[in-house]
């Protein structure tokens, strides 16, 4: 048989076709790459590959910390020792993003000199669906989990005041001597224990309607302010006996008549829900919860409390079916972890979304937005506010702020800032002492609070302050940089944070923003 002449073209095209990334190293070059070479690494072209080391295609170190470059020596030279190395390693594309790919190693002599063939395959793929199955496994497992206590839960819940209604049923029934006082109290009792049954069917319900896509969502006009009025009077009557929780109610838009076009049962359920847990899981201090309208393109709802707060790693299945927490707080508070499922659900259905910030026996806050669809109301522009520029813009004659602030010299340093705004400025000296000041003097505007303190930090005073004045704007002070400041808990906890060292120009404008909200 004829030998058929093979021109290197061939090969040259069969590297280019070839369903795999390839390079040709040599040391530690590539000198050649395939199609599938660089586009793997987001290079438009072999000219943004060719030339450059292997470790400029790799990030500084491999997971679990090794140096790339002596984890990828140790690989090449064992290559060039005729070994064929295949290994798991995580490339760097020229976007910065991290993929991982598996290698294998071969080495090959052309015209005197040593190279090496690498070929690499991203496995980013399959390790995404490995990582996504892990993840689904977990979740069925913990859904699974949630259903066996949810069956315990619910089961308890329906059991014990079925149990009230039929006892108590039956006295009434069978027992001749009772008398005004017994009977009505009875009759109360009955009357609760079947409200709590009505109120878990209805869940039930819902969740069944949701889940089987047969909620029906009825959009009409939706007079918000309204709704929120009944619910704040229904829930007021509710806690008149608990002294030491208020309920307070904010309405953004003045005018009884105000309407959005929505589902007003919906809303007032997915509200109620949401007050209902806010009260319940509040022992003293406050519930507050209104609506603010944001750049005309939503309306924010918003339901706060000063109540035990959330876990911080609970937070992400708040809203997951039958999840409830299993904070030791709560513990003795019932419920069967329906309702903000539900609420969320329906949140969805009316267009918005819902979220949530909470600060361990801080309190927590939930809001919602639904779209704004305003009906006759054309909602004002903001005006901008002038922001202040210096101290000179401002003048707080009129007001009193307490500087808590253990050393002499920052406080020295803020009383001389701020006595160009005629403000009336007053020191504590660590955090046992601004609570005693807040407690007796009434004019205190607002509270500056240094976060490091002796006898009581920042924290513990400001758990105090929001028990004992809610309403008093406090402003963090605190040695941590601001970008940690602003992930941080702080902004949930604060009216606002500065870090020290103190910029005049922000200290003027935050402070300003407390007092002309
Ligand atoms: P439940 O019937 O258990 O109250 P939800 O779905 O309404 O069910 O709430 C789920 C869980 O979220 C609760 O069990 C509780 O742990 C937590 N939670 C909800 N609202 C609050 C709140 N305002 N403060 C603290 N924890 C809350």
């Amino acid at each position: 048989m004829k030998n058929i002449e093979c021109p290197e073209k061939i090969f040259e095209n069969i590297f280019e076709i070839i369903n795999e990334a390839l390079w040709v190293i040599k040391n530690d070059r590539i000198v050649y790459s395939n199609k599938l070479g660089y586009e793997i690494f987001k290079c438009e072209s072999k000219k943004d590959i060719i030339g450059k080391s292997v470790w400029d295609m790799s990030p500084e170190f491999q997971p679990g910390g090794i140096v790339s470059k002596s984890q990828g020596l140790r690989y090449l030279v064992r290559a060039a020792n005729n070994e064929t190395p295949v290994f798991g390693w995580t490339h760097k594309n020229l976007k910065g993003d991290l993929f991982e790919t598996e290698i294998s190693l071969s080495r090959f002599d052309y015209e005197g000199g040593i190279f090496v063939l690498a070929m690499l395959a991203n496995i980013e793929d399959k390790r995404n669906l490995e990582k996504q199955l892990v993840e689904a496994k977990k979740q069925a497992e913990t859904s699974a989990e949630l259903k066996t206590k949810f069956l315990a839960n619910m089961s308890h819940d329906i059991r014990n005041p079925l149990n009230a209604i039929l006892g108590f049923s039956k006295i009434l029934a069978e027992e001749a001597e009772l008398s005004d006082l017994e009977r009505r109290k009875y009759a109360a009792l009955i009357e609760s224990n079947g409200s709590k049954l009505h109120n878990l069917i209805n869940d039930i319900i819902d969740v069944s309607l949701i889940e089987a896509n047969q909620m029906h969502i009825d959009n009409k006009r939706c007079e918000v302010n309204g709704i929120l009025e009944e619910l704040y009077l229904t829930f007021q009557k509710r806690i008149e006996n608990r002294d030491n929780l208020r309920l307070k109610l904010n309405i953004a838009v003045d005018d009884p008549g105000f309407a959005i076009y929505s589902d007003p049962m919906r809303l007032r359920q997915v509200l109620s829900n949401l007050i209902e847990n806010a009260i319940k899981y509040t022992k003293q201090g406050f519930v507050e919860f209104g609506y603010q309208i944001l750049d005309n393109k939503s309306i924010q709802f918003f339901v706060k409390d000063s109540g035990i707060g959330i876990e911080p790693e609970y937070l992400n299945n708040i809203f997951m079916r039958f999840s409830r927490e299993s904070n030791a707080n709560a513990n003795g508070i019932k419920g069967t972890g329906l309702g903000l499922d539900i609420s969320k659900r329906l949140v969805t259905l009316l267009g918005g979304k819902i979220w949530v910030f909470s600060t361990l026996n801080i309190g927590s806050e939930f809001y919602f937005n639904l779209p704004a669809v305003f009906l006759d109301y054309k909602p004002k522009k903001k005006e901008e506010k002038e922001k202040p520029k210096s101290t000179r813009d401002v003048n707080w004659s009129d007001k009193h702020i307490l500087i808590a602030e253990d050393d002499v010299i920052n406080f020295e340093l803020l009383r001389i800032i701020l006595s160009k705004t005629k403000v009336k400025v007053t020191q504590a000296i660590n955090g046992r002492e601004a609570l005693d000041i807040i407690a007796k003097d009434d004019s205190i505007d607002l509270l500056l609070l240094d976060i490091q303190m002796p006898v009581m930090n920042g924290y513990e005073v400001i758990k105090e302050v929001r028990i004992v004045k809610p309403d008093l704007p406090v402003i963090a002070q605190t040695a941590v940089s601001l970008d940690n400041v602003e992930n941080g808990n702080y902004a949930n906890l604060f009216d606002g944070c500065l870090s020290k060292p103190i910029d005049v120009k922000t200290l003027i404008q935050k402070i300003e923003d407390c007092f002309i909200p």
